[in-house]
């Protein structure tokens, strides 16, 4: 246990005196208080993770003790390293499979999603006495480069679809499973693969440690909770939880006429090293990226109409740096880490104030700081409002032409 100044409540809780803030001290876990080895720990120095998130400090005891766990956790509160981290620890004294027969299944809704679990995987593993083999498999490619990889890996991540295929030609099995991890399972059922998912289960052995993770729980969730966890050990992180107190959030007011200006201005005006622009719309983003193109800023759009190979080539320039703008929908608010992302810009605005808080949830990541910029038109005032009021966070609208005079710091709440 360590003891940490709580300075950073600062931005916290506006108006508490910082006297009290900088003498008061409390007391945070360390990833070693929660159970995990030597080895781990290591792994985790050099991730940089300097103390557990919630989610970690909750399910990573639980999940060492073999427990079912329910995740109500949404992207970006650390549920991956809270249920990669302990599946490492315990598979690290056993011996690496050497056949198709891996120990660990993680089902993902998502191409992207998949990928980026896998680098979470191999990051932790790269460093640890023995190399424990991942890999991810999904569809939309072609599936022999896939096939040949199978052999001995230990944590296979996979979306259903590819899966059912490869074991329907026994290019893996999945009859001896110990962990099954759901990440993301209400996405995996609003998607539709609530089929795929029973004739999976049906060739999984009954007897096995459970992880579902999921951001809500509807009606359907609840039903496939009630199937498959036996006495879950119940962890929960709200979305307020996690944001935003990281991030600078900024609001321009802007005529329809002018936000498509003002965007170059703002684009221009920084060294911001990565910008990812939101739009409602796949119109719009395609839009966008001509106008933008057109005006000598490079860009790139990614959206549900993109192919799974250009949405991946799209994200992989953009995570290299080698895109300097990316303007996606919603399809990109939600299960895509990009780290230290600077700045997001909300074009116009999600529909929900959740996607929102996902959405600004891009940037501030890690401990990092980040910037929320979002271009509000007449129009869009009020629904803002309410998006303001749901994350209990008031941010002051500014007209567009005060950019870079005006302080636009956390403002009070607007009157209606
Ligand atoms: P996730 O919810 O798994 O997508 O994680 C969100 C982001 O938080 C990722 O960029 C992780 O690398 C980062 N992260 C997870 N756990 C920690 C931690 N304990 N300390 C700092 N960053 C973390």
């Amino acid at each position: 246990m360590q003891w940490q100044s709580l300075v950073h409540l600062k931005v916290k809780r506006k108006g508490f005196p910082l006297l009290l803030l900088t003498l008061c001290k409390i007391p945070t876990m360390n990833f070693s208080d929660i159970g995990l080895s030597k080895d781990l720990l290591s792994s985790i120095e050099r991730a940089k993770y300097e103390s557990p998130y919630p989610i970690q400090i909750e399910a990573i005891p639980a999940i060492l003790q073999q427990k079912d766990i329910l995740g109500l956790a949404p992207t970006g509160s650390g549920k991956t390293a809270a249920y990669i981290l302990p599946l490492l620890q315990l598979l690290l004294p056993h011996e690496a499979p050497r056949d198709r027969q891996p120990p660990v299944l993680v089902l993902v809704p998502t191409r992207e999603l998949a990928i980026q679990v896998a680098e979470v995987t191999e990051n932790f593993s790269r460093f640890l006495p023995r190399r424990i083999k991942s890999l991810a498999i999904f569809g939309g490619v072609s599936i022999n480069p896939q096939m040949i990889k199978l052999g001995g890996v230990e944590i296979l991540i996979a979306t259903p679809g590819r899966l059912i295929d490869l074991v329907g030609r026994n290019a893996v099995g999945i009859g001896r499973i110990q962990t099954l991890v759901l990440d993301e399972a209400d996405k995996m059922l609003q998607m539709g693969f609530r089929e795929e998912m029973d004739h999976l289960l049906e060739l999984l052995p009954k007897k096995k440690q459970t992880l579902l993770f999921s951001a809500t729980e509807d009606k359907e969730v609840a039903v496939l909770i009630q199937e498959l966890l036996k006495d879950p050990v119940r962890v929960q992180v709200a979305a307020e939880d996690f944001t935003p107190d990281l991030i600078q959030q900024e609001a321009y007011r802007v005529s329809p006429e002018s936000k498509g200006p003002f965007l170059r201005q703002l684009i221009q005006s920084g060294d911001w090293k990565q910008i990812l622009i939101f739009t409602s719309s796949i119109r719009t983003a395609d839009n966008l990226v001509v106008k933008l193109t057109k005006n000598g800023i490079e860009a790139t759009a990614f959206h549900g109409d993109k192919s799974q190979g250009a949405r991946t080539e799209a994200l992989s320039k953009f995570k290299s740096g080698k895109t300097r703008v990316l303007v996606a929908t919603d399809l990109a608010a939600r299960g895509i880490d990009i780290q230290a992302l600077p700045l997001v810009i909300n074009y116009e605005l999600p529909r929900s104030p959740k996607d929102y808080i996902h959405r600004i949830g891009r940037t501030g990541r890690a401990g990092s700081m980040g910037q929320a910029i979002s271009l509000i038109t007449p129009e869009e005032q009020h629904h803002f409002k309410v998006i303001q009021k749901k994350m209990g966070k008031w941010v002051t609208l500014v007209p567009a032409e005060a950019f870079g005079k005006e302080s636009t710091e956390q403002g009070e709440a607007p009157s209606e």
